[in-house]
Parts: C-alpha cells; sequence; structure tokens
C-alpha cells in the first residue's frame, strides 16, 4: 500500500526543513523524507558551521514565524569589513549606511537546526519520515512515485509534487536526468570557532589572500566563525597542526585586528566548487537549495539564494492550491523556473567574480582590485548596490523578503 502525500520534500536539511514549514501554512499534506535525525551530531547540514543570513532571509524566516526561536541564538553583523592582504585597498558597509538595524545575521547551523526541527514538530499537517532515504522514483500522469528505504524496509510513498532538497549530491536530481554542470576552484574551506582577544563590535571581516577568502564572522562571547579557504594541496598540512601553529598561522593572514587569537576549536575541511543545473524541474518535481547550485561561500550567498527558492515556490504553490490548481501542473514549475533565473544569475555572478578576481595573483589584476575596492569605498552608489546584493535584497524579491504576508 502506498501513503499519498499532495507534496514530498526529499531532504530535511536547512533548505528542506524550511520548505515543509513555509508550505505548512496551507491545508497541504507534506512528507519529509530525511536521511540523518535532525537534532543528532552526524546531521549534515546542521554541523559545526554557522552562516551569515542576509537581511532579506530574516524577513523572509518572520514571515513564517520563526525568527523569534532564531533570534536569541543569533549575532547581527553591524559593518562588513573587506580586504586584500598586502595590498592597500579596504572597503566598509555599514547597516546605518543602508538604514537597517544590522546587514545580516549570524546564526550556527545547529541552532537553526534545532529551531527548524522544533517548528516541523508542531505541524500536524507535516509528517516527518527520519530516518529514511531515497532510493527511486517515478513520475506518472496525476503523481509521482517514490521508493524510500525506512529502518531497513523499503516502502513506497506518492505525491503531485516532489521537491528535491537534499544538497549538492542529489540522489533524487540524479534519479530525475537532471544534469548537472560543475566548475572546481582547486579551494577548500577550513572552518572553525575561534576566540579573540578584542571583541568583534559585531564587524564581520572578508579578507582576500592569495591562497583564497578569509572570512570572519561575529559570534556570542567574543568568538568568531571562520572560513579559512586555501589551495586543496594544503588542507591536508593544515588540519594536521597543533592548535597553537594553526592560530600563529591564522594571525599572519588576518592580522591584529582583533588582537591575538586565544583558542580554536576543532576543524573542518569543505572542498569547493561551482555548481548549477540549466533546469531545476521535470515532470512532478522541481529541485532547491544545494541540490540545484552550489557556490563558493565568499559573501555567505548560498542558503541565502535557497531560502528565496523556499519563498518563492511556497508562494506559487498556496496560490496553485487557493486556486484548485494540479501541484505539479508544467506551467506552474515553469513558470517558478523562471522566476528563479535572475536571482541565480546574479548570485553566480556576484560569488564567482569575486572568487575568481580574487584569487588571481596578476599583478595588473591586484592592482586594479585595490583600486577597486578603494573606489567603492567611496562612491555611495557603487557601495548601496553591493551592499543590497549582500543583505539578499536585490532584484525580483518573493513577497515574504518583502515583507508581506505568503
Ligand atoms: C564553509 C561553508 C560556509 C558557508 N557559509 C554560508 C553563509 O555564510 N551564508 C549562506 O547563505 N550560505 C553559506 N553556505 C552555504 C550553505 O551551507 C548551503 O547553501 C546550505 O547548507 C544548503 O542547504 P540544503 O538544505 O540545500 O543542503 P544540505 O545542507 O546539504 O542538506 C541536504 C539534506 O538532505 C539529506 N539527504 C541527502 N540525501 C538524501 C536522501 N537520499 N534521502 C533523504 N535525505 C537525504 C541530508 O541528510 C541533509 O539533511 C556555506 C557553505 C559552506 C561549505
Amino acid at each position: 500500500m502506498s501513503k499519498d502525500y499532495d507534496i514530498v520534500i526529499v531532504g530535511g536539511g536547512m533548505v528542506g526543513a524550511s520548505m515543509a514549514c513555509a508550505l505548512a501554512h496551507g491545508e497541504l499534506r507534506i512528507a519529509v523524507v530525511e536521511a540523518h535525525p535532525l537534532r543528532s551530531h552526524n546531521q549534515p547540514s546542521f554541523d559545526a558551521r554557522a552562516i551569515a543570513l542576509a537581511e532579506g532571509s530574516r524577513r523572509i524566516f518572520q514571515g513564517l514565524g520563526l525568527w523569534p526561536g532564531l533570534a536569541d541564538g543569533v549575532t547581527p553583523i553591524e559593518r562588513i569589513h573587506i580586504s586584500d592582504r598586502g595590498h592597500f585597498g579596504i572597503t566598509h558597509l555599514d547597516c546605518r549606511e543602508e538604514g537597517v538595524p544590522a546587514l545580516g545575521y549570524v546564526v550556527e547551523n545547529r541552532v537553526l537546526g534545532q529551531a527548524l526541527a522544533s517548528a516541523l514538530a508542531r505541524y500536524a499537517n507535516i509528517h516527518l519520515l527520519c530516518p529514511a532515504r531515497l532510493h527511486d522514483l517515478k513520475p506518472a500522469e496525476s503523481h509521482i512515485r517514490l521508493h524510500i528505504e525506512q529502518q531497513g524496509e523499503r516502502r513506497e510513498i506518492r505525491a503531485r509534487l516532489l521537491i528535491a532538497a537534499d544538497g549538492a549530491n542529489s540522489r533524487a536530481r540524479e534519479l530525475l536526468g537532471l544534469q548537472a554542470r560543475h566548475w572546481e576552484y582547486g579551494q577548500t574551506a577550513v572552518i572553525s570557532t575561534v576566540q579573540a582577544e578584542a571583541d568583534h563590535r559585531r564587524i564581520a571581516y572578508e579578507r582576500f589572500t592569495d591562497s583564497g577568502p578569509l572570512a570572519l564572522l561575529p559570534l556570542s562571547d567574543k568568538r568568531c566563525s571562520l572560513v579559512y579557504t586555501v589551495r586543496d594541496q594544503q588542507v591536508d598540512e593544515l588540519l594536521g597542526l597543533d592548535d597553537e601553529t594553526f592560530l600563529q598561522r591564522l594571525q599572519q593572514r588576518f592580522g591584529y585586528r582583533l588582537g591575538r587569537f586565544l583558542r580554536t576549536a576543532p576543524c573542518h575541511a569543505y572542498p569547493l566548487r561551482l555548481m548549477r543545473l540549466p533546469q531545476v524541474v521535470a515532470p512532478r518535481a522541481v529541485v532547491i537549495g544545494n541540490a540545484a547550485h552550489a557556490l563558493h561561500p565568499v559573501a555567505g550567498q548560498g542558503f541565502n539564494l535557497g531560502i528565496r527558492d523556499v519563498a518563492m515556490l511556497a508562494e506559487r504553490l498556496l496560490d496553485a492550491h487557493r486556486q484548485g490548481r494540479d501541484l505539479g501542473e508544467p506551467a506552474l514549475l515553469q513558470d517558478y523556473q523562471d522566476s528563479r533565473r535572475a536571482d541565480y544569475r546574479r548570485a553566480f555572478a556576484f560569488t564567482d567574480g569575486l572568487a575568481r578576481l580574487f584569487s588571481n595573483p596578476l599583478p595588473p589584476l591586484r592592482l586594479a582590485r585595490s583600486q577597486g575596492l578603494l573606489l567603492t569605498d567611496l562612491l555611495p552608489p557603487v557601495k548601496h548596490r553591493l551592499a543590497r546584493q549582500a543583505m539578499g535584497l536585490a532584484g525580483r524579491l518573493p513577497r515574504l523578503a518583502r515583507g508581506l504576508p505568503l
């Protein structure tokens, strides 16, 4: 016997769980198929990282009623300080110049995971199948059939629509036959949480170095979340360092703006690649979040792009449901895909452009980017555009990001 739902979301990580919470506002029957228990330590989405949530993403969480459960666990970013190691160019973004209380908010993934897990449990129309894995799928005329494995047993579920949010190595994407295009950066992000002597004063630092960008995001108790990008061949050596030598290495790269670095938590490595899909929809299916796009973490855009997928897709699906339309209708899915193209293009151009420009050692380019940073600092309209992109407020926004209800 197969069980029927309106929508099945495969992947209950940051994007999939947010998607379920957004759709729960309608009267839809929703299943979330997630491979790892949401509160477990090996949950790959809610791991030791912290992410910078843009102001636009805060508005989306606010509209979904999730912000009150998160607000105590986030640290506002009031300024962003951008510099190029060994060169003169520096620029600052400041929330006061943009007329907002904060440019963004840093949240530890585990904190976000707890808030989303609690929210999912509150909705009677969300059925969490976990731990469970997608194994196979078959689209048909009026529904899509999914084969999942739960507690060692295979079972079948059916839905009008599949939303694939199962991350960069998406099994759903593969089964749907959607081809991904990949570009390797040859860089790996090493992340940790570090403690410095001086208070970060709610400033986020983005420092470009010859091996890749280095970011320090403000956390509570003078802690900072570190994203230290290095070339792939440097990773093993960096991960093998004892804490003291690691902190000395970090100090050389970052300088003394936060005084001496005193402590570090264990490091974790994430190889970096750009991945995009020419098509994010297939018969009775749509792919969102990291299953649809993977970006360089410079400028913290990945999840922010994914949560805008969530807001835009929820808006389209709930409108269609109110109008009594079929949620898997090809025109509806095509319309969603078209609505996301410009945002994807901007996010790819922004992050990929920064990652490549600032990793290029050619002297004329180094000079041009130092001048570029300086000019950005001096030209308010240029700075304002950079800030809007960083805050997730550029281009055509979903209703939730404009402060409107779903
Ligand atoms: C170092 C680093 C720093 C970053 N910093 C930022 C930042 O500051 N700001 C920002 O916006 N973004 C940032 N990102 C990007 C952000 O982490 C991703 O965009 C986000 O994790 C994507 O979430 P997701 O839910 O789409 O995918 P994932 O987090 O990969 O979650 C996928 C989920 O699907 C489940 N799953 C997988 N396969 C199956 C299956 N077959 N069946 C059932 N379930 C399955 C997994 O268990 C997991 O829970 C950063 C990324 C990195 C690597």
